[in-house]
């Protein structure tokens, strides 16, 4: 087991991506803590990961409100002692083009994706760095990487959580916490779901590898970089997309 009785935190975990990350890393061993504006549903996701012989906690919290995040930080640390992985995964989308993009759409995505991803980071660096000891996995985009028409606020926020990445990276890296972001392609979710037929056609035209993704892609690239596996990996940005990007 490659994170075997680790703690592990999966923000916005109660569906897509987030619960198969959290189901990865209770069959590799963790105890795991969902957090979701979501409470039933994380609930649901939760009692599943509980027939796997792991201990979880499910907890109605929103990342943009850091007051919510740090009192559920102190209740993890109540009820485990202990916060080794961090996987900041929620995330929402609220697309339109620039001019027609509102304040608050532009502030709602921010607020969850960027300043959520930062609210985590800071509440958990504080047992980490006691510790000694931690890994930090944010969930990107390649959208962050390469932009896309009428998604200003999500791209900005995501080039945003790469860019923290590697902040974050280099101020915790003398206590032994690493921290890296995975940026995914096109992954068949709710999220994707909504999209237009045409879209997904287009992007599908441009995937080197023809096929959509997986959210068990992204679960791999989570196990590996929340385990010792890439202890020598910090402040980088993986990309899981089928070969749409490369560097
Ligand atoms: P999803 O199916 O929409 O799941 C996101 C989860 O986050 C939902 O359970 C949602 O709750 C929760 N959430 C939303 N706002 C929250 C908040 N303020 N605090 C806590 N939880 C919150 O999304 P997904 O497709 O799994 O995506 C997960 C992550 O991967 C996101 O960061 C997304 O940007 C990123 N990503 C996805 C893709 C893709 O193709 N799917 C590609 C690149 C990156 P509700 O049930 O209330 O909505």
């Amino acid at each position: 087991m490659k994170i075997k009785d680790k703690v592990a935190l999966i923000t916005g975990g109660a569906r897509g991506i987030g619960k198969e990350i959290a189901l990865f890393f209770a069959r590799e061993g963790a105890d795991i803590v969902i957090w979701d504006v979501n409470l039933e549903q994380a609930q649901v996701a939760c009692d599943e990961i509980s027939t796997l012989g792991r201990k979880t906690l499910a907890d109605e919290i929103d990342v943009s409100n850091y007051a919510a995040v740090e009192a559920g930080i102190n209740k993890i640390l109540d009820k485990f002692t202990r916060i080794d992985i961090l996987v900041s995964n929620a995330g929402i989308t609220k697309d339109n083009l620039l001019l027609r993009m509102s304040q608050q759409e532009w502030d709602a995505v921010l607020n969850v994706n960027l300043k959520g991803t930062f609210n985590c980071m800071k509440a958990v660096a504080r047992p980490m760095l006691k510790q000694k000891s931690g890994k930090i996995v944010n969930i990107a985009s390649i959208i962050g990487i390469i932009g896309n028409p009428g998604q200003a606020n999500y791209s900005a926020s995501k080039a945003g959580i790469i860019a923290l990445t590697k902040t974050a990276a280099k101020e915790l890296a003398s206590r032994n916490i690493n921290v890296n972001a995975i940026a995914p392609g096109f992954i068949q979710t709710d999220m994707t779901a909504k999209l237009p037929l045409e879209v997904k056609e287009k992007m599908l035209e441009a995937i080197p590898l023809a096929k959509l993704g997986n959210p068990s892609d992204v679960a791999n690239a989570s196990l590996f970089l929340a385990s010792s596996e890439s202890d020598y990996i910090t402040g980088q940005t993986i990309v899981v997309d089928g070969g749409m990007v490369m560097a």
